[in-house]
């Protein structure tokens, strides 16, 4: 019998468990044959929003609305809050690409770099007045860096004009942001919440959706299909601007019920826990395996980051685990292991014993 494959790559990732089961209720719902201008969906939209709002706590003046990948989000945002100057907290891969799109889309866009995989606090940074946007990102993927969540309602409180976006794509569900100390945060599904990709959530403050408003009374385009002004008004309807990815908002409505129908606070304990105990198998092979971020209070719990030998991704592959490489540069000597709640603790043993072992 073939062996089952693990999958701990950073994205897509496991699935969640139930996924299959879903999977034939959404087909013998007709989810993925019912138009997306019934009430069937209207439904099902308000049902989403209502569960991702409850799971992650989202204030309830906040808009939540569909995008097509996180990547896309990168592009709205700019369009929608910046005329002219945005401000880049850079520490690897997925900041970087946030601050080459405002490049691309002619703004002046400000970094400020830090070393890939070196931890560091925004609020020690001076940001320039006349900036319109500061954009982080929660939990850097590719180097496995986090920003502690506490620095976000400081950030806030220092630079109260300024909109701050925040990529939070493999951070959620886990993170304890307080999402109304920012203006816009955004996640794909496949890191997660386990579902297959083709998928972005944006939240959105009030004040994001009134800029770019302001900025369309002054005449700027703020995009095409898919605008914060157009997304709103649609979202008010329960509707959205084209026709969705009706069957992947369907399955994170259901994922996202299990998961608060399980507990967050459950989800946040096992993902610490699994997350020591990686933590104690690259401490037992110490001559081998070690940290990228080196500065645990900056160390994603939920994407970790391992300086290994080249030999040790090929050889956990053969024995059905799956891990990211490392980024970029790093891609021969590093391995990325993602921790999401559909990452069982069992799955996870067997992870750490094969570290131990093949290491
Ligand atoms: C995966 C990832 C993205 C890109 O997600 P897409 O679904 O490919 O658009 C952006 N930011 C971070 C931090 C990621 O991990």
């Amino acid at each position: 019998m073939k062996q089952k494959t693990l999958y701990f790559t950073p994205g897509p990732s496991e699935l969640w468990p139930t996924l299959p089961k879903l999977m034939e209720a959404a087909l013998s719902e007709g989810v993925m044959s019912l138009s997306h201008r019934t009430k069937f969906f209207e439904d099902l939209f308000a049902e989403t929003r209502g569960n991702l709002r409850a799971l992650l706590k989202v204030p309830e003046n906040y808009h939540i609305v569909f995008l097509g990948s996180a990547t896309e989000s990168w592009e709205r945002i700019i369009e929608n809050l910046v005329l002219s100057k945005s401000f880049h907290f850079v520490s690897g891969e997925f900041g970087k690409r946030f601050y080459n799109f405002s490049n691309l889309l002619k703004r002046t866009a400000v970094i400020n770099e830090t070393a890939p995989g070196v931890g560091f606090f925004p609020t020690k940074v001076d940001i320039p007045k006349d900036i319109e946007l500061i954009a982080l990102t929660l939990s850097e993927t590719s180097t496995g860096a986090w920003i502690p969540e506490s620095e976000f309602p400081k950030l806030r409180a220092l630079y109260p004009e300024a909109m701050i976006a925040v990529d939070v794509v493999s951070a959620v569900p886990y993170t304890r942001l307080s999402y109304e100390s920012v203006d816009c945060a955004f996640f794909s599904v496949q890191k997660g919440f386990g579902l297959p990709a083709g998928l972005g959530v944006l939240i959105l403050s009030e004040r994001a959706v009134a800029r770019a408003k302001e900025l369309e009374r002054r005449g700027r385009a703020t995009g095409t299909y898919h605008r914060f002004t157009s997304l709103a008004s649609h979202e008010a309807l329960n509707q959205t601007p084209e026709t969705p990815n009706v069957l992947g908002i369907y399955l994170l409505s259901k994922v996202a019920c299990e998961m608060g129908r399980y507990g967050i606070d459950k989800i946040r304990a096992e993902t610490d826990k699994k997350s020591a105990l990686i933590g104690e198998a690259v401490n037992a092979k110490k001559e081998a395996l070690s940290y990228f971020v080196k500065d645990k209070e900056f160390r994603a719990p939920t994407v970790h980051t391992i300086e290994c030998g080249v030999e040790l991704k090929g050889k956990l592959a053969k024995n059905g685990i799956l891990v990211g490489s490392g980024y970029g540069e790093f891609k021969e000597r590093q391995i990325r292991v993602a921790n999401f709640p559909s990452h069982s603790l069992e799955s996870v043993t067997t992870l750490c014993e094969a570290l131990r072992n093949l290491s």
